[in-house]
């Protein structure tokens, strides 16, 4: 896969592609990685890529031109371009998911734009990108955070990234759960023990247990999950009960 991102601070992408499992699959050959400075397509002599609002009002606005161009030289034009997806950071955009990060992961070809300033160009988003995604409801300086926490999460699921000590399969959200919680040494610390199911060498026991806890934290946290997560029949009439003992402890405790 290749990765470019446009942005007015390639600098920023420094530490964050170098390190960690980005750093990795990018030694390992398994993804290229740029950052790119839209400023050098500005096309004017002072290196702006910024103007002033139509109609007034505050903050400056980043200019359709330096942006197209930084794409087309990019991707070349017409034909060769093929489709690749080109996807504006935008705090009105799609919010971004793990599904999302699954669909971009089979792409071969990305490029991310970060903005800055009040805004871009509208006709940024009606002519040159084919998705804005958002990381969430609040409003960051610029692009380059949402495309870090973006590319990351992409980067983990391509093949040969992960190593056998972690895992994107067994994953929060990836399963439609919650994950299940996680033990290591000592068995017991400060007299808290460790589940004893974990201790007892019994493959079938601790998947089963493993299961039911992703299912009981979904439940407990992110309700909302449950709706369209993969489960048995046998597996939802379980969790209606714990959901109907969870609500009538939580009544009795209202009562004392
Ligand atoms: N005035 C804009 C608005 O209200 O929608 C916000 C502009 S913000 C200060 C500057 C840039 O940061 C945006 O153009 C976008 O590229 C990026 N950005 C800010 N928050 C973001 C978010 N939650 N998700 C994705 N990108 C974001």
């Amino acid at each position: 896969m290749r990765i470019d991102v446009l942005t007015l601070f390639p600098e920023m992408f420094d530490g964050v592609f170098g390190a960690s499992i980005l750093g990795k699959a990018r030694d390992k050959g398994i993804v290229s990685l740029q950052a790119v400075n839209f400023r050098a397509y500005s096309g004017n002599k002072h290196n702006t890529v910024d103007d002033y609002p139509y109609g007034g009002g505050g903050g400056m606005v980043l200019k359709a031109e330096p942006v197209f161009a930084a794409v087309e030289d990019l991707l070349g034009s017409g034909e060769e371009a093929g489709s690749p997806r080109v996807i504006l950071m935008c705090p009105q955009g799609q919010p971004f998911t793990q599904a999302k990060a699954e669909e971009l992961s089979q792409e071969k070809r990305l490029v991310f734009i970060c903005g800055h300033y009040e805004g871009y160009d509208e006709r940024i988003r009606e002519h040159l990108v084919t998705d804005e995604l958002s990381i969430g409801d609040y409003v960051l300086t610029g692009g380059e955070l949402p495309a870090m926490v973006m590319i990351d999460s992409i980067v983990r699921l391509l093949p040969g990234v992960l190593g056998n000590e972690s895992s994107a399969v067994t994953d929060s959200y990836s399963t439609g759960l919650l994950e299940h919680p996680h033990y290591t040494r000592p068995a017991s610390f400060r007299g808290w023990e460790v589940p004893e199911v974990l201790l007892s060498g019994h493959h079938s026991r601790i998947e089963q247990w493993r299961r039911e806890q992703s299912m009981l934290r979904t439940l407990q946290r992110r309700p909302d999950l449950l709706e369209e997560a993969p489960l048995s029949d046998k597996e939802r009439r379980w969790l209606e009960q714990r959901r109907l003992e969870e609500q009538a402890s939580a009544e009795d405790a209202g009562k004392k």
